[in-house]
């Protein structure tokens, strides 16, 4: 069984914005300015900017990406969060219930919105089509092992969560923390590594099992 080569991709902070906070920065009204299109099918850069503001600091010109989401997301690294002193909580896109809130601020109206939560640090993860799915014997929501190519300091990434859509291109999302610890070069990418005969196995578990004296 041979496997596919995954391209990584690395997410800079960016915010993905409810019509309703968006029409608060920018007025009544107001619709994304497309810029550009991004990896992943229907997705896009928006022209708009804002600063993120938290307790200890500020990220100013924060990228804004299309189109409108149900819900404001903030979506960080963990070294960000510490310079905006908020915790740093680990979630996947769209699970946001209990995580810190910030205020995002429009310096080219002098507007802001609080926000109550939906600051991230993304659980890193990989698209994928059904097909690549089907040719890679894994499922949505499946977390597997990733080998990144590299130069001088290759890691295995594990907790890599899949995320199955027919609209989906395949690439993996790292954050500029996780990028940098692999310092892959211009075109990264990764492997899945089957462990364990399955897709998935619990990082800490193997730990322990392995201080236990138990060999898998
Ligand atoms: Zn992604």
């Amino acid at each position: 069984m041979s496997s596919i080569k995954i391209p990584i991709e690395t997410s800079a902070r960016h915010v993905h914005m409810s019509r309703e906070d968006f029409e608060q920065l920018f007025g009544k009204g107001a619709e994304l300015t497309f810029v550009k299109e991004l990896s992943q099918p229907a997705q896009f850069l928006a022209k708009e900017r804002v600063t993120v503001r938290g307790p200890r600091g500020e990220f100013e010109n924060v990228a804004i990406l299309g189109p409108f989401r149900s819900r404001t997301q903030v979506e960080l690294s963990l070294t960000d969060t510490r310079r905006l002193g908020v915790p740093g909580v680990i979630r996947q896109s769209g699970d946001i219930e209990g995580t810190p809130g910030c205020t995002l601020f429009a310096a080219s109206e002098g507007t802001s919105v609080d926000i109550p939560n939906g600051v991230i640090v993304a659980k890193r993860h990989i698209h994928m089509t059904p097909l690549d799915a089907y040719q890679m014997h894994v499922n949505d929501n499946d977390e597997v092992f990733v080998i990144t190519e590299s130069f001088e300091r290759a890691l295995i990434y594990a907790n890599v969560v899949v995320r199955v859509h027919k609209n989906f291109r395949l690439a993996m999302h790292v954050d500029t923390d996780e990028a940098n610890a692999f310092a892959g070069d211009a075109q990264p990418y990764g492997v899945i590594l089957n462990l364990f005969h399955g897709s998935s196995y619990d990082l800490h578990q193997w730990a322990e099992e392995l201080l236990e004296g138990i060999q898998r």
